[in-house]
């Protein structure tokens, strides 16, 4: 397993959970600690890796955690659910919806390599569902879960917004150093994401995977939001394919960052939406992933 993991107190007794590199699968989570317990933001994919937050979480407080928020129903932020028993799960309704119906674990032989070890947890979906927004309360700080949407990175992604702290847990609304990834979201729809999150005006932004950074992380997505769009117009032009536009593009600023093949699945995104298509085939996008890959799996270290 490339790197490990650690915390960072992002504010008094708020912390990110950071896991390296952030690549597929490593995602970073957060959690807000009280006197009497802990609500939690994310779990991580894998058994072993829920296990290690759940004890790093323990070297901070004796206090258990009795609420979990998913931001969003990807594997990476829900699988290890289970690893906290004692929990009231929140999410948006349609993450628990996707949660239910995900299949990732069962596709993921083929995509990744080595796949993820997932160990043992059963599926946890969750507990407490709603479609726009609420407030929890840990001591006297207030965590405000708000629904962006329509439809950004998933259709059912939530943030976490702290005002008193002026920390923001964007979920996978944010990749620090890695590619952004909108397959199963919407290109339109994620710049119009990010002015809801600009909106919010948070000092500290706590991304779904990779370091806790500052707002500008948003301008960055905008150009890649935007970058992606602008190729995808062009391929159509063309009478290009998803895959045959990514071989011919120079990805520029956003060459160095983790998981360069993403360009094929927001390409396929872009496309679906540009002409009108509806739903990305998820197989197919993989496919023409691992195919820009040089036919390699993806790379995985999870
Ligand atoms: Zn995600």
């Amino acid at each position: 397993m490339a790197g490990g993991a650690s915390r960072r107190e992002v504010a008094e007794d708020v912390y990110a959970y950071v896991q390296h590199d952030g690549s597929w699968w490593i995602n970073t989570t957060g959690f807000v600690v009280g006197p009497d317990d802990v609500l939690a933001i994310d779990s991580c994919a894998t058994a072993v890796r829920a296990q290690r937050l759940r004890q790093t979480i323990a070297e901070v407080t004796t206090a258990p955690v009795r609420r979990l928020v998913n931001t969003h129903h990807h594997g990476d932020h829900t699988f290890g659910n289970a690893a906290f028993p004692g929990a009231t799960v929140f999410a948006h309704h349609n993450c628990r919806e996707a949660v239910l119906a995900d299949q990732a674990r069962h596709v993921a032989p083929h995509v990744w390599n080595p796949a993820p070890d997932w160990g043992e947890l059963p599926l946890r979906p969750p507990d407490v569902t709603f479609t726009d927004r609420l407030t929890l309360h840990v001591a006297g700080k207030h965590v405000e879960i708000v629904h962006i949407g329509p439809r950004a990175h998933t259709t059912g992604d939530v943030v976490c917004w702290l005002p008193g702290q002026g920390v923001l847990f964007a979920g996978d609304l944010a990749f620090h150093g890695g590619t952004p990834m909108v397959l199963q979201g919407s290109l339109t729809g994620s710049l119009d994401a990010l002015r809801q999150l600009r909106a919010f005006g948070a000092s500290t932004v706590v991304p779904g995977h990779g370091e806790p950074c500052g707002p500008e992380i948003f301008d960055h997505h905008e150009r890649y939001y935007r970058f992606v769009l602008a190729a995808a117009r062009d391929g159509l032009d063309r009478g290009l394919s998803p895959l045959q536009t990514a071989a011919n593009l120079d990805l520029g600023e956003f060459a160095d960052l983790l998981d360069p093949e993403r360009i094929v699945l927001n390409l396929h995104r872009a496309y679906a939406d540009l002409t009108g298509h509806g739903e990305v085939d998820p197989k197919a996008a993989f496919a023409d992933a691992i195919a820009y890959n040089g036919g390699r799996p993806l790379h995985c270290t999870a």
